[in-house]
């Protein structure tokens, strides 16, 4: 798929967004906020859902807790326009209220061809309902600042999960917000692992596909690709804290 060509996809599923009427959330938004950002990303930070600020302007994280977020992705020498942005539930809940199951149930389908459509590598999760979706069973206390595969049945045929607090959490308890600094500079390096499966699931369909090698030709060895092994930690030879996405 092209750029021009996913960017068209992505905006087949915005105007669906906008007219959706699948959960009680559409009666009270101002705006729906499908998500944005840059088609052609590695990189999708899913959030919980929109607050006051994107109701009003159909936007994500344009708020504080959207300050924030540009100041984190900052701190690795990334910037919001490089990534793609969007949300759990695409309708702001009354009073910022928590999403409901049902709610998150009914918005998912949005978010799966998303992923579908932008296949991230990384795939940053803000907040503990976003972090549900893609390690359910977990606690966001002990899971965030870890990675793990993510399942293809989520839409991101072929990615790692990096759990993060939400911003908005981080602005109410300093301490969070101090260990969200430390944990973005592991997305890189998450980044850097994640190119490595992928580059390795390709060889091995690709060689799949090949026809059968000659007897007196060697084959190269295959790389070694544990599945739950954490990020590289910055400092490592392929991982800089200044890593280009693109
Ligand atoms: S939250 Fe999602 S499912 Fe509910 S009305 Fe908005 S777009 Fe539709």
């Amino acid at each position: 798929m092209t750029d021009a060509e996913r960017h068209q996809a992505l905006e087949v599923i915005a105007a669906e967004v906008r007219a959706c009427t699948d959960c009680r959330l559409h009666q009270g938004r101002t705006r729906a906020v499908p998500g944005e950002g840059d088609p052609d990303t590695e990189v999708v930070f899913v959030g919980e859902g929109p607050g006051f600020n994107e109701d009003r302007l159909g936007r994500p994280f344009v708020g504080r807790a959207g300050d924030l977020l540009v100041k984190l992705l900052a701190a690795i020498g990334w910037h919001r326009e490089e990534v793609f942005i969007t949300n759990i539930v695409k309708c702001r809940p009354p009073d910022n209220r928590d999403p409901e199951p049902d709610e998150i149930a009914a918005c998912s389908k949005y978010l799966r061809r998303q992923l579908e459509i932008l296949d991230p590598a990384v795939v940053v999760t803000l907040g503990r309902h976003s972090m549900a979706r893609f390690m359910p069973g977990v606690r966001i206390s002990q899971a965030h600042g870890t990675v793990r595969p993510v399942d293809p049945a989520t839409g991101a045929r072929s990615a790692l999960v990096f759990a993060m607090y939400h911003p908005a959490a981080a602005l109410r308890t300093p301490a969070i917000e101090r260990e969200s600094f430390d944990d973005i500079r592991g997305v890189p390096a998450a980044l850097v692992d994640a190119r490595r499966r992928r580059e390795a699931a390709s060889k091995e369909v690709q060689q799949a596909s090949e026809p059968a090698v000659p007897l007196l030709v060697e084959s190269e060895p295959s790389e070694s690709t544990p599945v739950s092994a954490p990020p590289s930690p910055l400092g490592a030879d392929d991982a800089t804290p200044q890593l280009t996405l693109f």
